[in-house]
């Protein structure tokens, strides 16, 4: 059995090794590595892929939310409405630009932004609304959207851990994760389902008037070569990261197929035993499983890490500490229990090692030593 490890990029290049070779072999070949035509094509076949009209690549997922909240033209002061269960990305933005961070409260189930403390957030000053598909499921965005009419409001998707992920409409119509707000986000960081060498992101719009803008501030703001129309940032992805991305594209769904697989596996094995929740799965989604991530008595949680961690099964929490009693957002004046299910999910989640690459071997060991660990 080869070492469990939470991601395994290098099973994984194994696998692609003589066409991801030959790819950046090829760009470094033609020197063209700003804006290289790899970069113009992936963008190109992550259009179809997504079936979305405008896909604008950019350097990282987290320059890919800030270009989004750029290209909404939002003021110091509108205020912004998103998940305190998030990587620090989504937040962070966010605040850089001088917005109003409003952090609610997720679902307990599914992780997810819950709809019911967003309608409660919003106020005459709020302008938008980013939420965030965690762990490989999207949020209900069907909801928020209707909300967001409402209240005419943008919606930016966080879609950096669901690429691929499918929405499932009521009336059965699918859409990619990521394409149904005015702006999707991603990242291609190389845990991420569709990872790069180094880092990547991109963003998502059927409104062509913001792909022109994102076009233009993720590159100085520029259209026409030093004529500045904006005023924006250098952001743009690497072409040997695009021709890695190229290749990498053709296999994603094999990949998140073999996510669930072994998900399906966790699912199966975990269903009955009292001391674990399995994730949740949406109604209204699809699941690719960035994460596995299994909720456990918070009183057990750090001991099953430790005792995992004895027999060489790496594990992980996401996330750890709720944003809002982080250093750095203490000034947002957050009252200590003012998020009680992000609070109590800090203390039960953990995820298990998940990528596309995981052995039988392997899903059998984790198995047998997490029931083993609620066994003795
Ligand atoms: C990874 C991630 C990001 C940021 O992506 P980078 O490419 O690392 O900047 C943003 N949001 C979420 C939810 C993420 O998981």
């Amino acid at each position: 059995m080869r070492d469990i490890q939470m991601v395994d990029l290098k099973s994984q290049y194994q696998k692609l090794r003589p066409q991801i070779d030959s790819a950046v072999i090829s760009v470094m070949e033609s020197s063209a590595f700003i804006k290289g035509p790899d970069v113009g094509f992936l963008e190109e076949e992550l259009k179809e892929y997504m079936g979305v009209s405008h896909v604008v690549s950019c350097a990282n997922g987290t320059d890919a939310l800030q270009l989004a909240l750029m290209a909404l033209a939002l003021k110091p002061g509108d205020e912004v409405i998103t998940t305190n269960f998030t990587f620090i990305a989504t937040v962070e933005v966010v605040a850089l630009l001088g917005l109003k961070l409003v952090i609610v409260d997720p679902e307990p189930g599914s992780f997810n932004i819950s709809v019911e403390a967003i309608k409660n957030a919003i106020t005459p000053r709020t302008r938008a609304i980013v939420p965030v598909h965690l762990f490989g499921q999207c949020a209900d965005m069907e909801s928020i959207m209707e909300l967001a009419w409402k209240h005419n409001l943008f919606v930016v998707e966080d879609a950096a851990q669901a690429t691929g992920a499918d929405y499932i409409f009521r009336n059965g119509s699918k859409k990619k994760a990521g394409t149904i707000g005015h702006i999707g986000t991603t990242s291609f960081f190389p845990s991420k389902n569709l990872g790069c060498y180094g880092d990547g992101g991109a963003l998502y719009t059927n409104d062509e008037a913001i792909a022109r803008k994102l076009r233009s501030i993720s590159n100085h703001g520029m259209k026409v070569r030093y004529h500045h129309d904006d005023i924006g940032i250098n952001s743009r992805l690497d072409t040997i990261q695009a021709a890695i991305l190229r290749v990498k594209l053709k296999y994603l769904d094999e990949f998140n197929e073999a996510r669930r697989s072994a998900a399906d596996r966790y699912d199966k094995a975990f269903a009955t035993c009292p001391s674990l929740t399995v994730p949740e799965r949406s109604p209204f989604s699809s699941h690719i499983f960035h994460q596995y991530t299994l909720k456990t008595d918070a009183g057990k949680r750090d001991e099953l890490k430790k005792y995992l961690e004895s027999k060489k099964i790496p594990s992980m929490i996401y996330y750890p500490g709720p944003l809002h009693l982080q250093e750095a957002y203490k000034s947002l004046g957050y009252s200590e229990d003012a998020f009680p299910v992000t609070s109590l999910l800090c203390k039960e989640v953990l995820s298990l090692p998940m990528h596309p690459d995981m052995e039988d071997e392997q899903l059998e060991y984790i198995i047998s030593n997490v029931l083993s660990f609620f066994s003795k």
